[in-house]
């Protein structure tokens, strides 16, 4: 009887198993297709200077499904990145912020774009020039644009991606590092890297000001980063307090749901009209 059961469990376990592998192929077909048919969308989530002022829309990538509705990236990049869909939809991100900068700053709004890359970006040789490139063809100022990229692009960061990343900041890209402290080697990475930024991961600002150790790590990071000359962005900025505590502490520009969520680029300029 006992046997019985756990054989049950098994072949439970088994159809379990393959209904998922199922499932996963059918959202890789689907976002295979996806791309062709530019189901992908840009929301923009603005970082407000220590005026509230909107300074830099970050891009953050929507697939609007026809039969799933609109999805999560973190439901999709990781797909995306295991069958190397992501260079393609990097590309796509790269041209649509290029020319949303320019239709901004055709309408008055001197916002920059921050785009996110992900590490397999990092590891191809031409990711410089591809930019580069798109810039060029869209008649982008690259000074309108910012990169994010996490520590997981620097892992096994060889001189290859030391020379990416040198030839986009020549190119006037400015980088940031993304979900500061949740890595491994965050310091190095400071270390070895002429970053522009740091973006202080919202786990950091979650607690603030209530719990001491937040406190006392994201005035460290702050005092650091300020002696290195490096802008400090705070990500996922709630309230009111977690947002004084910031700016009393220098953090120089602040992002998160109590200033706006993610939302569409036409929506981004009512809310600026209204502001
Ligand atoms: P990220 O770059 O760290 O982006 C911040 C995420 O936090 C966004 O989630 C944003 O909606 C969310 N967020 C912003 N403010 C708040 C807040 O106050 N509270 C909370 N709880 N969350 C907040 P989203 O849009 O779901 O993106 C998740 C991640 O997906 C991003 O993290 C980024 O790593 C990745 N991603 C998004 N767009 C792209 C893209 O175009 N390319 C690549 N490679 N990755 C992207
Ligand atoms: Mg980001
Ligand atoms: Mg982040
Ligand atoms: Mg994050």
């Amino acid at each position: 009887r006992a046997k019985g059961a756990g054989r049950n469990r098994l072949a439970c376990f088994d159809s379990q198993l393959a209904a998922e592998a199922e499932e996963r192929q059918r959202l890789e077909g689907e976002l295979r297709l996806a791309l062709e048919r530019g189901e992908f969308e840009l929301f923009y989530q603005p970082q407000v200077d220590t005026d509230n002022q909107a300074q830099v829309m970050e891009a953050l990538l929507r697939w609007r499904s026809p039969s799933r509705g609109l999805v999560s990236p973190a439901v999709f990049i990781p797909v995306l990145e295991d069958t190397r869909l992501i260079l393609e939809a990097s590309r796509w991100v790269f041209r649509q912020a290029c020319r949303q900068a320019l239709s901004w700053r055709r309408q008055g709004y001197n916002w920059r774009i921050a785009i996110n890359l992900s590490p397999l970006d990092f590891h191809q040789p031409d990711l410089a020039d591809t930019l580069i490139g798109i810039l060029d063809e869209e008649g982008t100022p690259a000074e309108l644009l910012e990169l994010e990229l996490t520590e997981s692009a620097l892992l096994e960061a060889d001189d290859m991606v030391q020379e990416t990343l040198r030839r986009l900041k020549d190119a006037g890209l400015p980088l940031f590092l993304d979900d500061f402290g949740t890595g491994y080697a965050s310091l190095t990475y400071l270390q070895q890297f002429r970053f522009d930024g740091i973006k202080i991961d919202r786990q950091f600002v979650a607690e603030l000001p209530d719990n001491p150790r937040s406190v006392a790590l994201v005035r460290g990071i702050l005092t650091m980063a300020v002696q290195l000359g490096l802008e400090v962005v705070a990500e996922g900025v709630e309230n009111e307090r977690q947002a004084a505590f910031l700016r009393l502490n220098g953090c120089h520009r602040l992002q998160g749901f109590h200033f706006a969520r993610p939302q569409r680029a036409a929506d981004c300029v009512r809310l600026a009209v209204h502001a």
